[in-house]
């Protein structure tokens, strides 16, 4: 069996208004490099047993903004990784990080793939002054147009993350920005729209009716115009926030949408481990970087944990496979769970399918690219 890792870094030089993701706003000089990484060593350590039968397909170093780390000490993770895994390292296995314009450079990209990182993921998030203050954010298009040439110029695979559905922006504004970013050599591209998260700047704002919002329509419009764009340059939608040109769709993903494992490391990291068939565990670690970096070597770094029987991880691969091109693969989900997928929701698939709402062919099932618009209410029927 194949698992990912995903490593998680919590501090960002600031906190962006929209962000409800495990960061904490630190300085550049005070972030605890060595202790840090230390204490994700600590975890690995811990771990590592009960993970002799797995191979290791890809790494992931998310956040936070994890180009703050300094490459040596996230190299001292990778190189634990690798040790841990040992012959048990899939030969392709894809190396990535995410980074934030303001702390990338050429240097920086550069000594990342010394370090072995193979792909560079950008939050560049726009490209308009307007838009790029309305979202906090440190970084100026000229920044980040450097940033991104910096990354195709170290690592042979980069992406970038762009936000649309802004207040006032045009699906015609989020097509170009989509474009230019491409237009540089970019091998993949998310495309996400705005969302209002609970407990976030922008949460209170809405809540008190004071943060403008973009029009329903050119949300939609938009999510569909730079669909098109893209795809005019030879990007195939294969999820409903992701283009890649062939073949550079990210793996690391790929194998969260098809309901793999995935090993989680770091502050606030998630981690889903398959115990047997039709049986895992999700835990959460401590999203405050102080107490886990203190109980990184122990079972009290863990805040949260459930075990997740056969339904539930059917659920998880509907709710996710089915936002990807291929949808959902039977034969893959039955021999995870020991269920097949149809057990209990014979009625339900029957209605989606008749609708055109899902299609079954070639073994796996799927929801055409035109319904993606309505995949939230096309899954809450399959549940
Ligand atoms: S840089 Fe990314 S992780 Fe950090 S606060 Fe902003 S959106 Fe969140």
């Amino acid at each position: 069996m194949t698992l990912s890792a995903y490593i998680h870094f919590p501090y960002c030089l600031q906190k962006c208004p929209y962000c409800d993701f495990a960061s904490t706003g630190i300085a550049r000089q005070d972030v605890p490099q060595r202790a840090y990484t230390d204490a994700v060593l600590r975890e690995l350590q811990q771990r590592a047993p009960a993970l002799q039968h797995q191979r290791l397909s890809s790494i992931f170093f998310g956040g936070g903004t994890p180009s703050l780390w300094e490459p040596a000490e996230l190299g001292r993770v990778l190189s634990a990784l690798r040790a841990a895994f040992g012959d048990r390292v899939e030969p392709e296995l894809e190396v990535s990080v995410e980074c934030n314009p303001s702390s990338l450079d050429a240097a920086r990209a550069r000594a990342l793939s010394a370090q072995g990182v193979d792909r560079l993921s950008i939050g560049v998030q726009g490209l308009d002054p307007v838009r790029l203050r309305f979202l906090g954010r440190m970084h100026d298009r000229q920044r980040a147009l450097e940033a991104l040439r910096d990354a195709l110029g170290a690592v042979p695979r980069v992406s970038a993350d762009l936000i649309f559905g802004l207040p006032g922006q045009s699906p015609a504004e989020a097509v170009s920005d989509a474009l230019t970013l491409v237009d540089l050599g970019l091998s993949h591209l998310s495309a996400y729209a705005l969302t209002i998260e609970e407990g976030t700047q922008f949460g209170q704002l809405a809540r008190k009716g004071r943060l403008p919002l973009a029009r329903e329509g050119d949300v939609a419009d938009s999510l569909t115009a730079v669909a098109e764009a893209l795809s005019a340059r030879g990007f195939e939608h294969y999820e409903v926030s992701n283009h890649a040109r062939p073949g550079q769709r990210a793996r690391h993903n790929l194998h969260y949408w098809r309901g793999g494992a995935y090993l989680g490391l770091g502050a606030g990291a998630v981690g889903c481990l398959h115990e047997a068939v039709g049986s895992a565990r999700r835990y959460r670690n401590d999203p405050d970087p102080a107490r886990y970096m203190q109980r990184a070597g122990g079972p009290e770094r863990e805040v949260f944990s459930e075990i997740l029987g056969p339904q539930d991880m059917l659920r998880e691969q509907l709710m996710l496979g089915l936002r990807t091109l291929d949808g959902v693969e039977l034969a893959r989900a039955q021999a995870l769970t020991g269920r097949a997928l149809s057990d209990g929701r014979e009625a339900a698939l029957e209605r989606a399918l008749s609708r055109g709402d899902a299609v079954l062919e070639d073994g796996f099932l799927r929801v055409p690219r035109a319904r993606w618009l309505h995949l939230d209410s096309i899954v809450a029927d399959l549940f």
